[in-house]
């Protein structure tokens, strides 16, 4: 099984801002392709992290215990139906670490993120990847690729890149049809994001459901992607049979402290899931007035068909200070992610793309 780990490539992320202002002489230059909140992160914050004072050379709290009593007493959870992730990318691992290896199979949609697939294929589980059809999980189809080898079953929604959701009603009764010995992960890294009414509530179904995990992000609406906390909700019973393939100092004390900040500041995250609302609503109407095809999304970023190679889209961009994602990297080869600026970032991106096309 170790020769799957030969068609396993690492992670590309997407340009750095230096790298292109080099490359093509360029002093200011968008990012737009990593769905990073463009406004950073709460004061709150940056106040609390200036004041940070204990000393680097001690261990952060294995337990996360002041973030952990924070996130438990803010969601009305007992606090041992949290993990903590170096990001929710480790939880991932954390989750095939524990649970996938050879001879055991995992389900997931396709196309959808990618670390699914690839953190099962270094335990050299089989990976069965189910089309999405008009950008949705088809939840049919991943039902009927359940067998009694499967361990792992993943939804990610608000996917990405699609950014679709699946409503309430759909999901429940589709964890209703999966058998309880079947972890189901439901990445919801884009949560804070969501404005659609019939969303699923995690901690009602983690409740209902003891074979399901939600996971969740301080990277995405907390603008905290460079000091990596994630975080997953689950029935104690999960919880117990992941916590032994954590690592025991996984999330760093920076980390902590500034997500527990981040938390007291839901001020900051309604701004931004409302100007991101705006934006989406800019995109979609640029979408219609060209004819492209693109999903609703429920997330920060917007997958838009442009009905060409999407790389020329992407080199275009590049060339006039616009970092964003070539959807050929997706499994979309016509089509482009873009993550939702600031208000006039997305007016000069449509500018741009408007000459373009
Ligand atoms: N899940 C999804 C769906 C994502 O898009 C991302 C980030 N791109 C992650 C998980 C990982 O995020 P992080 O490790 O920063 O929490």
């Amino acid at each position: 099984w170790k020769k799957q780990l030969l068609t396993l490539t690492p992670y590309q992320p997407g340009k750095s801002i230096d790298s292109v202002k080099k490359q093509y002489g360029l002093e200011t230059i968008v990012k737009l392709a990593s769905n990073e909140n463009p406004f950073g992160c709460s004061d709150k914050v940056l106040e609390r992290i200036k004041n940070y004072s204990e000393s680097l050379a001690l261990y952060p709290d294995g337990r996360a215990g002041e973030l952990r009593e924070t996130l438990a007493n803010m969601l009305g959870i007992p606090n041992d139906r949290l993990i903590f992730g170096n990001g929710s990318d480790e939880l991932i691992r954390i989750i095939s670490r524990a649970l996938l290896y050879p001879g055991a199979n995992t389900v997931m949609a396709s196309p959808t993120f990618p670390q699914y697939r690839h953190n099962a294929v270094l335990e050299g589980a089989e990976v069965r990847e189910v089309e999405l059809v008009d950008g949705k999980h088809d939840l049919q189809g991943m039902l009927d690729a359940v067998d009694e080898n499967t361990n792992v079953i993943w939804i990610c929604s608000p996917n990405n890149p699609t950014g679709t959701y699946i409503p309430d009603e759909e999901l429940q009764s589709f964890l209703e049809q999966v058998p309880g010995n079947i972890l189901v992960v439901i990445d919801e890294a884009y949560y804070e994001y969501v404005t659609a009414a019939d969303f699923h509530d995690s901690l009602s179904i983690t409740d209902k459901f003891p074979n399901v995990i939600a996971l969740r992000t301080f990277s995405k609406i907390y603008g905290l992607a460079s000091l990596r906390v994630g975080y997953g909700i689950a029935d104690p019973s999960i919880i117990k049979v992941l916590e032994p393939a954590r690592e025991p100092f996984n999330a760093n004390s920076f980390g902590q402290q500034a997500a527990k900040a981040a938390l007291s500041d839901q001020e900051f995250v309604a701004r931004c899931r409302e100007i991101n609302r705006k934006g989406l609503e800019m995109f979609y109407q640029f979408c219609e007035t060209h004819g492209l095809p693109y999903y609703q999304s429920q997330g920060n970023f917007i997958l838009i068909n442009f009905r060409m190679d999407a790389n020329k889209v992407f080199q275009s961009m590049l060339e006039r200070g616009f970092i964003v994602r070539s959807g050929a990297l997706l499994g979309f080869p016509q089509c482009v992610r873009v993550t939702v600026g600031s208000e006039s970032q997305v007016a000069a991106l449509l500018k741009e793309l408007e000459a373009f096309l």
